[in-house]
Parts: C-alpha cells; structure tokens; sequence
C-alpha cells in the first residue's frame, strides 16, 4: 500500500472513531459508545495522531461515503514540519502539501536509528529533497544512513569543504548513490511538485571565517505561512540577511545555532518576528544551549517557544491560512 493510501485509511478509521466514539480527541476510539450523529472535528485536526496499530477494514463496496474516489487525502493541502528530537543536533522533518517529502540535516550520526525509525513510523520510506545544512557532524552525521538507506531525489549543500572523517563519508556515500549535489545559496529556488515556494535566503557569501555562517538558510512559503530553517548561521549571516533586504518574516522559525547567542540577533529576530520559535538542542548539552540571552530575547518578543531538548519531537501541522496545531513529544506522553 503507498503510503497516502495507508494515511487516507488511518485518517477515515480515526474520524469514524471520533464521530462514533464521542467526538472528543482524548476518548479511547475503541471504548466509545456515544450514538452516532455527534459533531466531527475538522478533518485537519485528526491528522497528527500517532499511528498506532490499527486494524485496517478496506471500505464496503457501493458505500458511497467511503468511495475512494470521495475520500480526499487528509493530509492535502497540508504542510507537517517534524522537529525531530535526535539529541544535540538538527533535523527537520517536512511532509510537503506536494506529498513529498524534505529532509533538512540528520543530527550525530549516533542519531540514525532515531532518525530512521522516525521516519518508518511517519510511513516515509523516500526524501525528495534533502538538505545539509553545513558540514558539522551535529548536522550531517546521521544523513549517511540515510543517503545509503533511502531513495533520496535532489541533494542541496552549500559550497565549503570541511576535513572530517564524517564529511567525507557524507560525500562517498552520495558518489556512491550516482546523486549529485546543487549548491544551496542565497536565491537559488527548489524546483518542487508545487503548493508552496522554497527558496534559499543564506549563504550570500564564500569566505566566512566561521563554517556556521555557510549554513544553508531556506525560506520555504505555504499560502500566508513562512517557515524559516537557519541551520547554525550566526551573526555575521544574518546581518548579510538583513543587508541585503530579504524578505525574513516567517511564522516558524527554527532557531539557528541551537538557541547559542552567537546567533538570533535582536535585529534579526525583530525582522523573522515569528509567532513560534523551535530550538533544537540536546537535554543537558555541554554547550548550554540554548543561552539565556536568546531565551529573553524569545519570550521579550512574546514567542511561544518549543525545545526538542525539554519536549522531545515537535510537530508543526500547517495549511495555507495559519498553524493547526503544535504537538510535543512530552505533550502525546504525558496524555495532554
Ligand atoms: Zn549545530
């Protein structure tokens, strides 16, 4: 089965239990008993649900209802970034409105098996587009699984080398694949299956003193909705940012630099002004991320703030006019 006929059937089985089983989120869908006829939440909202494991019943025939035609793929329309939580590090999970998928790093190389069953249990079985964001290991170490692991569709890396065993290996295992790597910079656009824009606004340069500052910053743009991934950019790219006039305002904005205070200028803030912030950074990591400085300067803004290192996985669920929903690790654990 593909993997939109496995969501289709996990959706239309969780929104017969919510209609049949009471209509609300917290019911056990198999304990319900309230008559039918109850208000359905939106669809939007029964998307997100951890896939359990549910026992599939195909649709009747004749059932005009469960037509397949008739059934429209929940997730359409719908934009589900996946802050992964794989320790110190990065990776971003996006489930495109295309129905594709994109990559953006894969934490320590320690982290593939997080990463990939992630993955698995997302029912992503190919990347369409994967982005390494620059060369650390925090960020490119478990996309050497991945890339041998996955079909993989285009590869986006900005311009800069790094001597490490890891970067090596990143590279040999992409040569090994016959995959070829478009340089990620300012202004170059990701061709993608539509519904959205996603174009690179970092690096503008080619001489940086500091490989964080190579890191590949992508705007990517669902109807009113902006995302911006900043990888571990600090000051001095933001700044090129700021210069040249980019348009930064983006609802999410994915932290650069794990919340560090080299990076999250107030400048820079002031032109992102997102509604939420997400910091992905190991629990107790050595660095003490993220800083104090940048945590003031978030909630100052008053931005709601997400971190993989306190919440564990963030899922930001999206469509065209505005966030649907925001839901944490610690959140699906604790049964809030
Ligand atoms: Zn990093």
């Amino acid at each position: 089965m593909t993997r939109t006929k496995v969501k289709v059937l996990l959706s239309l089985i969780l929104i017969l239990a919510l209609v049949f089983g009471g209509g609300c989120s917290g019911t056990d869908p198999g304990a319900g008993s309230a008559p039918p006829g109850g208000q359905a939440h939106p669809v939007q909202e029964v998307t997100e649900a951890e896939p359990t494991e549910p026992s599939y019943e195909e649709p009747a025939p004749g059932d005009s209802q469960a037509d397949d035609e008739e059934i429209a793929d929940p997730n359409a329309g719908l934009l589900i970034a996946h802050f992964i939580d794989v320790g110190q590090g990065d990776a971003c999970l996006l489930e495109l409105p295309s129905g594709e998928t994109m990559l953006i790093d894969g934490g320590e190389r320690s982290a593939f098996n997080v990463l990939k069953e992630y993955l698995e249990d997302q029912y992503i079985d190919r990347i369409d587009y994967l982005i390494a964001t620059h060369p650390h290991a925090d960020h490119i170490g478990g996309l050497i699984g991945i890339v041998d692991e996955f079909p993989i569709g285009k590869i986006y890396m900005p311009q800069v080398a790094h001597n490490t065993k890891t970067f090596e290996e990143l590279l040999e295992t992409i040569k090994k694949k016959g995959l070829k790597i478009t340089a990620a910079k300012a202004g170059v656009a990701i061709e993608t299956g539509g519904g959205f824009e996603a174009v690179f606004v970092a690096p503008r340069n080619n001489d940086y003193d500091n490989l964080n500052d190579y890191s590949a910053v992508l705007k990517l743009t669902h109807g009113q909705v902006a995302y911006l991934f900043t990888g571990d950019a600090e000051e001095a790219s933001e700044k090129e940012m700021l210069a040249a006039g980019e348009n930064l305002k983006a609802e999410v904005l994915k932290v650069g630099h794990h919340g560090s205070n080299t990076s999250t200028t107030q400048e820079f803030l002031a032109a992102v002004s997102p509604g939420v912030a997400v910091i992905s950074a190991g629990r107790d990591n050595s660095y003490g991320h993220p800083h104090e400085e940048v945590m003031e300067r978030l909630f100052l803004a008053g931005i709601e703030i997400f971190r993989t290192d306190l919440q564990g996985s963030i899922v930001i669920t999206g469509n065209e006019q505005g966030i649907i929903s925001i839901l944490t690790e610690a959140d699906y654990l604790s049964g809030g």
